[in-house]
């Protein structure tokens, strides 16, 4: 790996919800990493470094929206292998930017704002065409790391895991990379939780293969559809209320756009007997941090 994983520590919570359930929930803590490329970022990427290092343009091209980890993480990265970075940014430039963009700008990403409309365009042949012409010759990494290297890269995430039997790993979904690599890495008795953030996702499995490039028996996944709060970046005071909780119960800052989803979601789901007694569940803390950021500073404690 080109960024120091070791901090990536496992810590146990202790509630006394686990204890009346008879269950155990630890964390593993990617968010430790790097305040930029933490998370599960920086695994996605992974493959993509190593490819574009070994090329002669040396240059990363990717794509996001204003708050996007993925273009903080993609830009951070680059500039600590030296490599060229570009974001092409979704929507029109606004007057202010985002503390993502730039920060991405401070670590030497070049960006190109385009319309939402010519964005959805951007895996046409015609789009990519023309950023060839503007940009030289580069490396794509398709938004959120969505490329069957993304999820390998993903899947190295399992080898921090392989010390204990966890019966359930749990993990935020986007774009579903993240699921795929814990698929690929997963032994078959474990059950892959997944909480998408993102509203009324239905080609799930035709994610997973297009990722794994394999038939999975998705009987080892589960998706709890129900905890996106309205959908993407979307909130309310009931999740603004669980982060400080836990932040003061367990010392644990969540980002909320995708952590803190998922960890409500499992709460909710211990206290409904969702798990079997003796259940020893992990959760990716996969990052993000940085998006909080975005946040009215008063709402959150950390
Ligand atoms: C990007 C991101 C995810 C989603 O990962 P996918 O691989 O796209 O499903 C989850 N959590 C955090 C904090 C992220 O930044």
């Amino acid at each position: 790996m080109f960024f120091d994983i070791s901090k990536a520590n496992i810590e146990e919570l202790q509630d006394d919800l686990f204890l009346q359930k008879q269950v155990k929930v630890s964390i593993l803590r990617l968010d430790k990493i790097h305040p930029l490329v933490s998370g599960n970022k920086i695994f996605k990427l992974h493959y993509f470094l190593k490819e574009t290092l070994t090329s002669k343009h040396k240059t990363i091209l990717t794509f996001g929206g204003a708050y996007s980890n993925h273009l903080a993480a993609t830009a951070f990265a680059c500039k600590a292998l030296q490599l060229n970075s570009i974001g092409i940014v979704r929507g029109e430039k606004p007057k202010f930017l985002s503390s993502t963009l730039q920060q991405c700008i401070e670590d030497g990403m070049q960006l190109k704002f385009i319309t939402r409309h010519a964005y959805s365009k951007k895996d046409s042949t015609t789009f990519l065409n023309n950023l060839q012409t503007e940009f030289g010759d580069h490396n794509i990494v398709p938004e959120g790391g969505y490329h069957p290297l993304g999820a390998k890269g993903a899947a190295l995430i399992g080898d921090l895991l392989k010390d204990k039997d966890y019966t359930h790993i749990c993990t935020a979904s986007g774009t579903f990379t993240t699921v795929a690599g814990l698929l690929l890495s997963a032994n078959v008795q474990q059950t892959i939780i997944t909480v998408p953030i993102l509203k009324g996702i239905s080609d799930t499995a035709e994610r997973i293969s297009y990722l794994t490039g394999k038939q999975l028996l998705l009987e080892q996944l589960q998706i709890l559809s129900t905890y996106h709060f309205g959908g993407y970046a979307k909130k309310s005071e009931q999740l603004i209320e669980f982060m400080n909780k836990v932040w003061m119960q367990h010392h644990l800052p969540l980002d909320f756009v995708y952590t803190a989803k998922m960890l409500y979601a499992i709460f909710d789901c211990i206290k409904n007997n969702y798990f079997k007694k003796g259940s020893e569940i992990i959760c990716l803390h996969t990052g993000g941090l940085q998006g909080n950021n975005s946040l009215s500073s008063k709402l959150i404690l950390y």
